[in-house]
């Protein structure tokens, strides 16, 4: 089974897709850690993704592409996978589909866990961190036992830059721009599987389950 997770940054799809690699025996596989691995074992490709990394550029589509492609064609991948944060563009999604005809595969599913702006940036704005140990709360979800006061160590807590409202929403504003195309784009194809990423973690894996069989 093939799948990508689509969703916007703060959705949840992150910790979706960990939870349905585990379900179903195929590895889950981000762009981060096949960019780690790579430049870990010092490859090839590793050498040119690290020349871009170190001068603080994206690595361009085609390059990411070729270390996906790589890595989905490692003997872990033979029952399939999950693709986490890639494709991110068009370009990329483009790239992947050629890539995949030309293994004579296909993806089966791309599912996009869906929630409003509004309520992602309720989420987000929620958090709360200990700098001291890296404990991390939800004003809501969370709550620390005493407010604003870190459980483990007492810490004052802080809203991390990343959390913050305007942060927030200008990661929101990137994603509608360069990923939400991707929804039309496998819409079109007839694999993308729309899911309610306001339910809670468990009854959004319970319709994934349901639509992946
Ligand atoms: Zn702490």
């Amino acid at each position: 089974m093939k799948i990508i997770m689509l969703g916007a940054p703060g959705a949840g799809k992150g910790t979706q897709a960990k939870k349905i690699a585990e379900k179903y025996g195929i590895p889950h596989i981000s762009t981060g850690d096949i960019f780690r691995a790579n430049i870990k074992n010092n490859t090839e490709l590793g050498k040119k993704a690290k020349e871009y990394m170190d001068q603080g550029l994206l690595v361009p589509d085609e390059l990411t592409c070729d270390l996906v492609t790589d890595r989905i064609q490692q003997d872990d991948c033979s029952k399939g996978f999950i693709l986490d944060g890639f494709p991110r563009t068009i370009p990329q999604a483009e790239a992947l589909d050629k890539a995949l005809t030309a293994m004579g595969q296909s993806m089966d599913y791309a599912v996009n866990v869906d929630v409003a702006d509004e309520n992602i940036i309720d989420r987000m704005s929620g958090r709360r961190a200990c700098l001291k140990c890296g404990a991390t709360y939800h004003i809501i979800t969370i709550p620390p036992k005493s407010e604003g006061i870190c459980d483990n160590c007492g810490s004052e807590l802080v809203q991390r830059e990343d959390d913050k409202p305007e942060t927030v929403k200008k990661r929101l504003d990137v994603y509608h721009e360069q990923t939400q195309p991707l929804i039309d784009y496998y819409n079109n194809q007839g694999i993308l599987r729309t899911v309610d990423g306001t339910k809670d973690f468990e009854g959004v894996f319970q319709d994934i389950v349901m639509i992946l069989g």
